[in-house]
């Protein structure tokens, strides 16, 4: 029979992808630029459905029942771009090429750009949840023309996780829109990783809890508000003892944090559009950090301040302090990812629905959580909150931000005078004060950049755009 979906790049999320396909009953032609992995493949996998291996692309395309779907998982960058060429020129007008790996938003308006013009459908499609996600069902988010999902779709509909029935896959937006919200996962993830370690630091250092103690901290935690599969393998790992020392596991692995790049991107493209993402970049930026082994090493022991200890009266009361401080400034981190997602869709045009986005995100990917339903609901018009606000203004998160601003402000307070980082906490903690204050000393900032470089300014109390003569007598002129 003719393939219903083709995968080529049969590396672990290729493969895991098609069996899932195969698993899911649809006909799954395969192909790698090496036959080796085909035939791996369907050796060690061949039960699992029904497949069709070719050894050449052009016998791989022509395995396919048009329109054609292809779905391409190979190394991200130029090997894509390799690949798409190799595609473009054996496929037909209407078929469907699809990337499903990490490529750069702006890698894939081009390419989507460039095939269009030849009649082929490009589909940039961010891909969530790892291998076990590629296997078991992952968060999908596809974007290219709403025409290619529908036939697409009910595809990736019916592979990707699935949460209260209803499928992590859905239309992100035309062209590059599905790897923006992909990056921006992304993005997220790192803020909410970096907010997870230093609730850790603070229970361990501050405290003087032993991690397999803050373990079952976290394994209380996820049954509440904050449950999720990061503060659950978080559990896991705490509890982990290293099978050669004894000792525990986060205690053997060296403390330098590495990274593949999105979250970077996620920050750079935040800074172009001009969107203040300080959680997500502050985590970048503590990878950075901990990474910068030569800096830490000349400084510790050297440069001066307190140890990190905490004159803690009441334990117990100090853990929620602390898992509360954690929950508002996750909320801050996703309002602020969220925004980055309003504004990409604003500068690119892509109509992007944040409720449906976080309603995929509730399963198969790595942010999923109990609290994206919350923010499902917060976009769905019945609340009435206006978009594109802010989630702090949807109803429920306000109220949540403000039940928890007293542990949160004790926390980041606490933290400062003994000598802790919590750049995450901090960062989002200011960026909520900033937020909510109706005046900034920005208008200082104007003050000197008038002064400085005659850049102009407003007034509060008349339209128009001033300089006052600095250099001169300082009267006030109007310029527009
Ligand atoms: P890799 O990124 O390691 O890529 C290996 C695959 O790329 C192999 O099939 C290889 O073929 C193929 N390849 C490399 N160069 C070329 C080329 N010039 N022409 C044709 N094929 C080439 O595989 P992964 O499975 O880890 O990831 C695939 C994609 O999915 C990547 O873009 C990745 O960023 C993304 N992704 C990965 C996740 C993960 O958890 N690993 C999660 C989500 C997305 P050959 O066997 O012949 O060398």
């Amino acid at each position: 029979p003719l393939a219903d979906i083709g995968v080529t790049g049969l590396a672990v999320m290729g493969s895991n992808l098609a069996r899932n396909f195969a698993r899911n009953g649809f006909v799954t032609a395969v192909h790698n630029r090496s036959y080796a992995k085909t035939k791996a493949l369907i050796d060690e996998h061949g039960g699992d459905g029904v497949f069709v291996p070719s050894e050449s692309a052009a016998d791989f395309v022509a395995s396919l029942a048009k329109p054609r779907k292809i779905l391409i998982m190979v190394k991200a960058g130029e090997p894509t771009d390799a690949v798409i060429e190799e595609l473009a020129a054996l496929v037909e007008p209407d078929d469907i090429i699809i990337d499903g790996g990490n490529a750069k938003f702006a890698d894939t308006r081009r390419r989507q750009a460039a095939l269009a013009e030849r009649g082929i459908h490009f589909v940039g499609c961010g891909v969530s949840g790892g291998e076990e996600g590629a296997l078991n069902g992952p968060s999908i988010m596809p974007g290219g023309s709403a025409k290619s999902y529908e036939s697409l779709g009910p595809i990736l509909e019916r592979i990707s996780a699935h949460v209260d029935g209803a499928p992590c896959c859905t239309h992100i937006g035309t062209d590059g829109a599905g790897h923006f919200v992909k990056m921006v996962h992304n993005g997220i993830e790192y803020a909410d990783m970096q907010l997870i370690a230093e609730a850790y630091d603070l229970l361990r250092r501050g405290a003087g809890l032993s991690p397999a103690r803050i373990g079952q901290i976290f394994g209380e935690w996820n049954k509440g508000d904050l449950d999720s599969f990061l503060i659950e393998i978080t559990a896991q790992v705490l509890s982990q003892v290293d099978a050669e020392t004894g000792a525990p596991f986060v205690d053997v692995v060296v403390d330098a944090a590495g990274m593949k790049g999105t979250g970077t991107w996620t920050v750079q493209t935040a800074l172009d559009l001009g969107i203040p993402v300080s959680g997500i970049a502050e985590a970048v930026f503590a990878r950075g950090l901990s990474s910068a082994a030569a800096h830490r090493a000349a400084a510790a022991g050297v440069l001066p301040g307190p140890d990190g200890t905490w004159p803690i009266a009441d334990v117990d009361a100090f853990v929620e302090d602390v898992r509360i401080a954690l929950y508002a400034s996750k909320i801050v981190a996703y309002a602020q990812g969220l925004d980055e997602i309003f504004a990409g869709a604003a500068e690119y045009g892509w109509d992007i629905n944040v409720g449906a986005v976080a309603r995929i995100w509730r399963g198969g990917c790595i942010i999923r959580a109990k609290f994206l339903n919350r923010i499902t609901e917060a976009y769905d018009v019945s609340t009435g909150i206006e978009l594109p606000a802010s989630l702090l203004l949807a109803p429920y998160f306000t109220d949540a931000i403000a039940n928890a601003q007293d542990s949160w402000r004790r926390v980041v307070a606490g933290a400062a005078t003994a000598g802790l980082p919590t750049p995450g906490f901090a960062a989002a903690l200011s960026y909520y004060d900033g937020l909510r204050s109706e005046r900034l000393p920005a208008a200082l900032i104007q003050g000197q950049r008038d002064f400085f470089g005659a850049h102009t300014y407003q007034r509060v109390d008349k339209p128009g755009t001033f300089h006052t003569l600095w250099s001169g007598d300082r009267t006030e002129t109007q310029t527009a």
